[in-house]
């Protein structure tokens, strides 16, 4: 895992003959391959207005392209409804985020990734798991994996993910999985979650970015921090190939509206994949945000924290507005009367 994101050049070459050898590189190719396309579905699973009526399968699989897997969680079997990539190497796969469900009999996530791995010198693919942060809907499922042969799960805390991914600057720096083939970057993005990640996978040109940016309701738990993240994500990207965003939720309708929370049931759902301009988009909306809620046509910005003190407030005003009005209306009644 390097951190550093300098490209490594051939030993024993002067800095003169380097910076020459790295002018023709740079002039004589383009700095990125083409990524690898791939699909995805024009409607992922909705649930039910009645999930009990209509039994559904706890998992939608789809097979992005053939080493790249997006499982969604069905909005019956946890209002989460959480999408989870597996991403296979040749030296191993990368799992991110094991969703909202821990109970393997409501949903069977790590019998359905070990079906998906491949075998290499008849065993299974070695398989590191990861989390874009620590919140419980992404990370549910981890038990399921806690005692499987050549599983690597991936501390959930701060200083768990620090010491993994050797971020000693954190949140500044990036590190790099290599799963043989295949690079993921890895970009701390705390301000929804302090703990918080995306993943950049150069064979698709796929950002993989959890609750950071997805089209839903961006809770921010620290506004700053997550305005920073933006910024260095849109830098990271800047000369980079981004055919997709993709999260770990989506929460709103085609016209931008958020379901009711809680709901087991999304109607023309929004489509899954967000955009770079979704992304560079997201300082600026961060700098004109008043602190509670602004409604974009992909995503949401709310602060529930703030949104949830101003209405206490507002409802202790009403309160004590009508505390008063009685407390006076007892007191005319009590003059009359004298
Ligand atoms: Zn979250
Ligand atoms: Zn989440």
């Amino acid at each position: 895992m390097r951190r550093d994101e300098l490209r490594r050049f051939p030993c024993g070459l002067s800095d003169a003959a380097m910076l020459t050898l790295t002018g023709i590189l740079f002039s004589a190719s383009p700095a990125w391959a083409e990524p690898v396309p791939g699909s995805l579905p024009a409607q992922w699973n909705i649930g039910a207005e009645d999930c009990a009526a209509s039994p559904q399968p706890p998992l939608q699989v789809h097979t992005y392209e053939p080493q790249t897997f997006i499982l969604r969680q069905s909005p019956c079997a946890n209002f989460e409804a959480n999408f989870i990539y597996l991403l296979i190497g040749s030296d191993k796969a990368l799992l991110i985020d094991t969703g909202a469900v821990a109970d393997p009999k409501a949903m069977p996530l790590a019998q359905a990734i070990l079906e998906l791995l491949p075998d290499k010198d008849n065993k299974k693919l070695p398989l590191l798991v990861v989390h874009t942060h620590r919140h419980l809907d992404h990370r549910a499922g981890d038990p399921q994996f806690a005692s499987l042969p050549s599983v690597r799960v991936v501390p959930v805390d701060l200083e768990g993910v620090r010491a993994f991914f050797g971020f000693d600057n954190w949140p500044n720096g990036i590190a790099h999985l290599d799963l043989g083939g295949r690079t993921v970057d890895v970009i701390p993005t705390p301000g929804h979650n302090q703990t918080h990640l995306a993943f950049y996978d150069d064979r698709t040109g796929v950002l993989f970015t959890g609750d950071f940016l997805m089209p839903a309701r961006l809770l921010i738990e620290d506004a700053g921090a997550y305005r920073e993240s933006a910024l260095r994500v849109v830098d990271f990207l800047k000369m980079r190939p981004l055919t997709h965003i993709l999260g770990g939720h989506i929460e709103l309708n085609a016209a931008g509206r958020a379901y009711r929370f809680g709901s087991h049931y999304h109607p023309n759902e929004h489509r899954l994949e967000l955009a770079r301009e979704d992304l560079t988009a997201l300082p600026a909306a961060f700098e004109r945000f008043n602190g509670f809620y602004a409604r974009y046509p992909n995503y949401i910005l709310t602060n529930s924290v703030h949104t949830l003190m101003a209405l206490g407030f507002i409802v202790l005003v009403v309160l004590g507005g009508a505390a008063l009005g009685l407390y006076r209306f007892l007191r005319r009644r009590r003059r009359r009367r004298a």
